[in-house]
C-alpha cells in the first residue's frame, strides 16, 4: 500500500508511544515508524507485553500494529525516509554542571537533532514532543540549518498534554492540541500540514497555533499550574489537621466555585511523576537565567510544599506508632505514581519507602502494575523489601498499611478481612483518601487520613 505521509517518531517511551499509535488508529492512510536507541525498549513494543500500561493501548497497538505502525530499531534508514519527524526523547534534570538539579538535561535532544542532521537527504518537518525550555527550537534550527543550501527543515512545537493513566482518552479527545511555528511562509505552511492530522479526528477549534515560544513554554505553564493546584490543597490539608476541618469538605466547597473548579484538588502525599517537578524546576531555572528571582522563588516553593507533604506524612506514621518502627512491618498499598499507570517515576512512594528502610521497617510492596518498576526503583536499598500483587498476602500480619497510590480496587478491598490478618493495634494511614475511613475505623483499625481528624481507638489526643 501507498501511504500519504510518511512519519517518524523518535523515542519510543510513555510519550513517543500512545501518541504515535494514536495518529497510527486515525490515520489509516498513513505510515508511522517509531524508532528508539533502546532495542529493548522496541522489542518490547514488538512483543506480546507493551512496555506502557495504559488502558486502551494494547487494543490500538494490536490493530495497528505491522499494518500502519511499526517499530524499528534503523535509526539512519529511518530518518532518511520519513518526511515529518516528531522527537519525543526524554529530558531529564540535568544532573551535573552548570544548572544540575535544575535545568533540563539536552543532551539526548539535540544528539538527536544531530542525527536528523546527518542523515536527512530531503526537507523535513521536525517537531518537538517532548517538554522542553522554551526557546529550545531555536538550538534545533541552529544545528539543523548546517545543511543550508541542501534542503531545509522546519521545527515545529507540539507539546503533548496527555495525562498517564487517562492517556488514551486524552489523545483520542484532546482539551486542546497546541501547534507552535515560526509565523514565516514555509513555518505557516508546515503547520498547516500537522494541524491536517490532527484534524482527521480533533475538531478544528480545538486545534490551536501559536508562535514556537508561546507553544513551548505553554506545555511548561500548564504543568506547573496543575502542580500548583496539588501542592495548594495539600497546604490547606495540613491546616486542617490543626483546625479539625476536613479537607474533604473544604475542597468540594472552594471547588463548587466555576472559577476555581473541582479538578486537580484532592489532597494527598504529593504529585510525582515524570514531568511534574522537572518542569517546574526547569520553569525555575530560566526565571533564574532571564534575571527573574521572585517569579523563580514563587514556583520553586510548590515543589517545596511537594516535598513538605511527604514528610509529613512519614513523621505521623512514626509518631503515631509509638516513634519506632524498628522491626514493624508496614504494608504499602500503591507504588505508581497514580492510578491506571505503571510509571513510578518521581512516585512519592519511593521516598516513603526508603524513609521506612532507613526506621528498619519491613516494607511489603502492593501495586497492581508497579511491581516491576517498584523493584528497580529500589535495587540496591538496603532493609527488608518484599513484593507482592495480592493485597491481603502482604497485608497479613503487617502492623500497619499505607496507601499511597489512588487505585481503584483499594476502596474495594475487604478490610475486615484484611484486619483480620494483621497485627494489632492495626494502623491505616490513608496517604489518598480514597477509602472509607468510617467504616475502617468500625472495623477497628486507627484510620490516619490526610487533612482531617484521625479516627482513633487510642482514648485521648495524647495517646496516639
Ligand atoms: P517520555 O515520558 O518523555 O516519553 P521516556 O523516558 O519514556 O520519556 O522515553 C524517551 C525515550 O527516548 C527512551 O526510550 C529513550 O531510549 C529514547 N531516546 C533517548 N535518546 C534517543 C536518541 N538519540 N535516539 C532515539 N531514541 C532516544
Amino acid at each position: 500500500m501507498k501511504f500519504k505521509k510518511k512519519i517518524l517518531c523518535i523515542g519510543a517511551g510513555y510519550v513517543g508511544g500512545p501518541s504515535m499509535a494514536m495518529i497510527a488508529h486515525k490515520c489509516p492512510d498513513c505510515r508511522v515508524t517509531i524508532v528508539d536507541i533502546s532495542h529493548e525498549r522496541i522489542d518490547a513494543w514488538n512483543s506480546a507485553e507493551l512496555p506502557v500500561y495504559e488502558p486502551g493501548l494494547d487494543e490500538i497497538v494490536k490493530k495497528t500494529r505491522g499494518k500502519n505502525l511499526f517499530f524499528a530499531k534503523d535509526i539512519e534508514n529511518q530518518i532518511k525516509e520519513n518526511d515529518i519527524i516528531f522527537v519525543s526523547v526524554n529530558t531529564p534534570t540535568k544532573m551535573f554542571g552548570a544548572g544540575a538539579g535544575m535545568a533540563a538535561d539536552l543532551q539526548y535532544w539535540e544528539k538527536t537533532a544531530r542525527q536528523i542532521l546527518k542523515y536527512s537527504q530531503s526537507p523535513k518537518i521536525v517537531i518537538e514532543k517532548s517538554t522542553l525550555p522554551v526557546k529550545t527550537a531555536l538550538t534545533m534550527e541552529r544545528i539543523l540549518s548546517a545543511a543550508k543550501g541542501k534542503f531545509t527543515f522546519e521545527v515545529l512545537s507540539n507539546p503533548e498534554f496527555m495525562a498517564e493513566g487517562t492517556a488514551i482518552k486524552d489523545l483520542e479527545n484532546p482539551d486542546r492540541i497546541l501547534i507552535g511555528s515560526r509565523e514565516t511562509k514555509t513555518g505557516l505552511k508546515a503547520r498547516a500540514e500537522l494541524a491536517g492530522i490532527y484534524a482527521r479526528w480533533i475538531p478544528k477549534e480545538k486545534i490551536i497555533t501559536s508562535n514556537i515560544w508561546s507553544s513551548e513554554l505553554s506545555k511548561l505553564v500548564a504543568n506547573a499550574f496543575l502542580a500548583q493546584r496539588v501542592s495548594s490543597i495539600n497546604s490547606i490539608s495540613a491546616l486542617c489537621e490543626k483546625a479539625d476541618a476536613d479537607i474533604t469538605e473544604v475542597a468540594k466547597a472552594v471547588g463548587m466555585d466555576s472559577r476555581i473548579g473541582s479538578k486537580f484538588i484532592n489532597a494527598g502525599i504529593g504529585f510525582g511523576g515524570s514531568c511534574f517537578k522537572k518542569d517546574i524546576l526547569n520553569l525555575v531555572y530560566l526565571c533564574n537565567c532571564y534575571g527573574l528571582p521572585e517569579v523563580a522563588n514563587y514556583w520553586e516553593s510548590i515543589v517545596k510544599i511537594n516535598e513538605y507533604q511527604q514528610e509529613r506524612f512519614i513523621t505521623n506514621i512514626l509518631g503515631t506508632m509509638f516513634n519506632t518502627l524498628a522491626g514493624k512491618k508496614i504494608c504499602i498499598l500503591g507504588f505508581a505514581f497514580k492510578a491506571d499507570t505503571g510509571d513510578t517515576r518521581e512516585s512519592p512512594a519511593i521516598h516513603i519507602t526508603r524513609r521506612l528502610l532507613a526506621e528498619h521497617a519491613e516494607v511489603i510492596i502492593s501495586d497492581p502494575k508497579a511491581l516491576k518498576n517498584a523493584a528497580i526503583d529500589l535495587a540496591g536499598e538496603k532493609g527488608s523489601i518484599f513484593y507482592m500483587q495480592d493485597p491481603y498476602r502482604a497485608a497479613s500480619g503487617c502492623h500497619a498499611l499505607a496507601i499511597l497510590t489512588d487505585w481503584n480496587l483499594y476502596k474495594k478491598l475487604d478490610y475486615k478481612k484484611i484486619y483480620k490478618s494483621m497485627a494489632k493495634p492495626a494502623f491505616l494511614f490513608d496517604g489518598r483518601n480514597v477509602i472509607d475511613q468510617n467504616k475502617c475505623f468500625e472495623i477497628g483499625f486507627n484510620v490516619y487520613p490526610i487533612g482531617k481528624p484521625a479516627l482513633s481507638h487510642f482514648k485521648t489526643k495524647q495517646d496516639y
